[in-house]
C-alpha cells in the first residue's frame, strides 16, 4: 500500500529576556545548579508571578513577523502535572486564549514553495532540569530554568516528508534568529522541538493516530526520528497492527523510537484561568511599537538578494536563511570589488564546505569577511588564478595568513607578462611537433594537450586566457 506521512510541529523557544517570565531571577545560561533559583523558581508558598512585558513583546514581535493574529487579551491557565522539576505542581501556560493566533510561514522544497500554517503560539514558563550524570541512584534536580520565558509555536499537520518537517523548522529557527528573540541553540535546549507523525493510506482524508516524539536536539536528528518512526508506524500497519498515541523518545545512539508514556489529553491537565495573573492586555501603541521594531525578514532579505545581486532563488535561500551567513555575504560584497556572483559562489562552495567539514557556524569562521574580500579581489584584479585560489584559500583556513601573504610566500602569481607566457608556449610547441601537426590536421582536441603541458611548466600561475589567445595565434 502506498502511505502518506503527515507531521506537525511543536516548538519550543526560550525567549531572550534578561530576567524570567514571572520573576526578576536572570535566565543566563550555565550558571551553577540552583543559583538563578529565587523564590518564585522553586515556587515557596505564598509568592505570587508578576508579568515580564519583554517576554510579551517577543511573542508579539515573532507573531507580526509571521503575519499571524495577535490576541491584544489573552489569558495565562495553569497546566496541572507532577514532575520533580516543577515543584508548584502546575506550569503556567496558555490555553483558550493565546497571545499569537493564526499565522503561516512559506517553505521552499525544490524550488517549489509551501505554506506551513501556525496553529497558535503561546507564552508559557520552562520548567527545571532533572540532572542524572554525577548521581549515584539519585537525581539532581536544578531550577534555574525554571521560569525561563518559552515560546510554544504549535503548526497545523501540513507537512508531508521528514525534509519538509526540517525545512519548516530551519525556517522557524531562521525567523527567532533574526527576530533576535532566541538565540536558538539547540545543543543548549533554547530551541526544541516535538514532532506530531501520522501515516495514512494516500487518498484517505482522515488522519491517522499519531506518536509525538520528544528528545530530537538537532535538524538532522528531527529527520532521522521522523524517518525510522515513519516505517516503524507502516510496518505495524502492514502486519495488521494498530498505531497507538503516545509520546515516545527518540534515542540517537540507537537510532529508535521508544514508548514513554500514553499520550495524555487536554482534560488531564485539568487547565484552567491562572487566578494568580489577569488576563494580559496589551494596547494598540504598544502592537504599533513592536511592528516599528520589526528587522528585515529572511524571506525579504532573500527577494532583495534576487533583485540587487542577480541570484538565483535557490543560492539567496541558502544564503538568507541563517542570519549570520547573509551578513558575511554583505560584508565580503561590499568590502570587495569582485562581485556578488563570486562571493556567492565561495560562500556556498569552498567556505560552506570547509566549515561544513569541521562542523563549525560561519560565526566560527577560521577566514574572516574582510580576509574573504581581498581573497575575492585578488581573483579579480588577476593576480591569481580562481584555481590557485583554491591553494590560497585552503592555506589561508590553515592559518597561513592573509591572503596576499599566502600568495607571496607561496610565489602563486599569476603570470601575465606575455613574454613570459610566449616563451613557455614556444617551448612546449617546439617539443610537440607531433601534436602540432595533428592540429594543422584539423584536430582542434589537441590545443587541450597544449594547455595542459603550459600550465604544468608554469605550475598552473600562466593566464588561462592569454595562454589560449598566444596558443591561437602561433598555431593558426
Ligand atoms: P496536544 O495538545 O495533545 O499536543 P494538539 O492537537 O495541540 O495536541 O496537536 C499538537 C500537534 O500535533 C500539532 O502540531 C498538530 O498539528 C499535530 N497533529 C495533530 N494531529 C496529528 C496527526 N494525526 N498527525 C500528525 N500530526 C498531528
Ligand atoms: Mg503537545
Amino acid at each position: 500500500m502506498q502511505w502518506e506521512t503527515v507531521i506537525g510541529l511543536e516548538i519550543h523557544v526560550q525567549l531572550q529576556t534578561k530576567s524570567k517570565i514571572f520573576s526578576g531571577a536572570s535566565t543566563a545560561y550555565g550558571a551553577a545548579p540552583n543559583t538563578q533559583a529565587c523564590e518564585v523558581s522553586i515556587a515557596l508558598p505564598g509568592v505570587l508571578p508578576v508579568m515580564n512585558t519583554e517576554a510579551a513583546r517577543l511573542a508579539v514581535k515573532f507573531g507580526l513577523a509571521i503575519g499571524a493574529e495577535i490576541n491584544q487579551r489573552s489569558v495565562f491557565a495553569r497546566k496541572n502535572y507532577f514532575y520533580p522539576d516543577l515543584p508548584k505542581g502546575y506550569q503556567i501556560s496558555q490555553f483558550e486564549i493565546p497571545i499569537v493566533g493564526k499565522g503561516e510561514v512559506e517553505i521552499e522544497m525544490d524550488g517549489k514553495r509551501r505554506k506551513i500554517g501556525v496553529t497558535r503560539a503561546h507564552l508559557e514558563e520552562d520548567a527545571g532540569k532533572s540532572l542524572h550524570e554525577n548521581f549515584d541512584k539519585e537525581t539532581g534536580i536544578d531550577l534555574n530554568r525554571a521560569g525561563t520565558p518559552l515560546l510554544e509555536i504549535v503548526s497545523e499537520p501540513d507537512m508531508r516528508s521528514a525534509e519538509e518537517a526540517v525545512a519548516y523548522l530551519r525556517k522557524i529557527h531562521s525567523i527567532v534568529r533574526y527576530l533576535g528573540i532566541s538565540d536558538g541553540n539547540m545543543q543548549e535546549g533554547s530551541f526544541r522541538c516535538d514532532a506530531n507523525v501520522s501515516v495514512r493510506p494516500v487518498g484517505q482524508s482522515e488522519f491517522g493516530t499519531r506518536a509525538e516524539l520528544k528528545n530530537i536536539n538537532s535538524f538532522r536528528f528531527v529527520e532521522k526520528a521522523i524517518r525510522i518512526e515513519v516505517d516503524r508506524q507502516i510496518d505495524l500497519l502492514e502486519d495488521g497492527g494498530e498505531v497507538v498515541q503516545e509520546t515516545r523518545l527518540y534515542d540517537s545512539d540507537k537510532n529508535e523510537t521508544r514508548s514513554m508514556r500514553s499520550k495524555e489529553e487536554a482534560h488531564d491537565y485539568r487547565y484552567f484561568p491562572d487566578p494568580d495573573l489577569p488576563p494580559m492586555i496589551l494596547d494598540d501603541a504598544f502592537i504599533a511599537d513592536v511592528k516599528q521594531s520589526l528587522p528585515e525578514l529572511p524571506h525579504e532579505r532573500k527577494e532583495r538578494f534576487i533583485d540587487s545581486f542577480s541570484l538565483g532563488v535557490q543560492e539567496s535561500d541558502q544564503l538568507t536563511q541563517d542570519k549570520a551567513l547573509a551578513d558575511f555575504f554583505e560584508e565580503v560584497n561590499t568590502t570587495s570589488a569582485a562581485g556578488p556572483r563570486i562571493a556567492c559562489n565561495w560562500i556556498l562552495g569552498e567556505l560552506s564546505a570547509s566549515l561544513n567539514n569541521e562542523d563549525l557556524e560561519i560565526t566560527q569562521s577560521k577566514i574572516s569577511a574582510p580576509q574573504m574580500a581581498t581573497l575575492l579581489d585578488r581573483i579579480h584584479d588577476k593576480t591569481i588564478s580562481g584555481k590557485l585560489a583554491k591553494e590560497v584559500f585552503a592555506a589561508m583556513w590553515q592559518g597561513e595568513g592573509d591572503a596576499d601573504s599566502v600568495i607571496e610566500k607561496r610565489g602563486l602569481k599569476q603570470i601575465t607578462d606575455s613574454g613570459e607566457i610566449e616563451a613557455i608556449v614556444d617551448q612546449v610547441l617546439a617539443d610537440a611537433s607531433d601534436q602540432v601537426q595533428q592540429y594543422k590536421d584539423g584536430n582542434q582536441k589537441v590545443i587541450g594537450f597544449f594547455v595542459g603541458q603550459i600550465m604544468k611548466i608554469s605550475q598552473g600561475k600562466a593566464n588561462p586566457q592569454q595562454v589560449n589567445e598566444i596558443l591561437r595565434k602561433k598555431l593558426d
